[in-house]
């Protein structure tokens, strides 16, 4: 439960203790502190505004339950939209696909894709008792290619080999073709990032989407982006049809707005959250525990 926010609420409607209902009046000072609290947690801006609205909708009027305060009253509701809001949809991995299911890695150069290829990996083989192939389309990045090597060995996968002189569509209809005969379930696809979002590597994973037709696309996405986040989710949601997000770095000391800020604008679950860099580091991401991250 956030209670830094609901002391500070508390605190500030000590005053209106006689008030048994949420005003107008009384909602603004509360809201402001609300306000506060999202964007010190790196919400992006528009998204806090849109938040804001919504819980004042869904307060005002509202009855102060027994003992409660409003304040405490206001923190429940703030609470539970934060948790609606990042928790709709389906949060585990969908492979209902002919197999082999193939899995589309998204995100920005650092973001995690690579670890995350390889957690992924580890968590389809080891508790969904998958087989599993992964392959690297990030011809640009020195090493890259044997980075996710290293890690699929590690994940205990198999890997596709790759060479950087290829082009990632050739490499990944090869992938998905050695997967058919070898009869893997699953097909993960690492794909190049970019420090930024750039025409040419939008262009280059659209191809891919299009060629390979992934039953999940996943947006991968650092927590530590923050107000930066919600440009590069727009970039990516309007470029491909993504299913889900995996936030990683919430191991970190961000209070991971971004997750707010994401799922607001691409409108798919977050379904993972990366919590370490070692490969058992992978969460189901919790919408609930998260909201108490958020507030602080
Ligand atoms: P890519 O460029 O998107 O493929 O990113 P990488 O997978 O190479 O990850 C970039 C850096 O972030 C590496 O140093 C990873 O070890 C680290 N990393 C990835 N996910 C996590 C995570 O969940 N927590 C932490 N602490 N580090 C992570």
């Amino acid at each position: 439960m956030a209670s830094a926010l609901a002391d500070k609420l508390t605190r500030l409607v000590k005053e209106l203790r006689g008030q048994a209902r949420i005003t107008e009046s009384n909602v603004q000072d509360m809201l402001r502190e609300v306000r506060m609290a999202l964007l010190e947690a790196d919400v992006a801006l528009p998204v806090v505004r849109d938040f804001i609205a919504r819980v004042k909708d869904k307060a005002l009027g509202q009855e102060v339950l027994g003992s409660l305060k409003p304040g405490q009253t206001l923190v429940g509701i703030v609470n539970r939209e934060l948790a609606a809001t990042m928790g709709q949809g389906v949060a585990d991995i969908n492979l209902a696909a002919q197999p082999p299911a193939v899995i589309l890695m998204a995100g920005l150069q650092g973001a995690g894709k690579t670890t995350t290829t390889a957690k992924l990996a580890k968590y389809l083989i080891e508790k969904r008792k998958k087989k599993v192939l992964t392959v690297s389309g990030d011809v640009y990045r020195p090493a890259a290619i044997e980075q996710l090597q290293t890690v699929t060995r590690q994940a205990g996968g198999a890997f596709f080999p790759s060479l950087p002189e290829q082009k990632p569509l050739d490499i990944a209809l090869a992938a998905l073709d050695h997967a058919r005969k070898h009869y893997f379930d699953v097909l993960l696809v690492d794909t190049a990032g970019r420090l930024a979002i750039d025409q040419a590597m939008m262009e280059e994973i659209k191809a891919l989407h299009a060629a390979l037709n992934p039953v999940e696309t996943l947006f991968v996405v650092d927590a530590m982006q923050g107000q930066d986040a919600i440009n590069t989710a727009r970039a990516f949601r309007e470029a491909l049809p993504l299913t889900g997000i995996v936030l990683t770095k919430l191991d970190g000391d961000s209070r991971g707005g971004a997750a707010l800020s994401v799922r607001q604008i691409t409108g798919v679950p977050i379904k993972f959250a990366g919590v370490s860099e070692k490969l058992d580091g992978l969460d189901v991401f919790d919408a609930e525990r998260h909201a108490g991250r958020i507030l602080g």
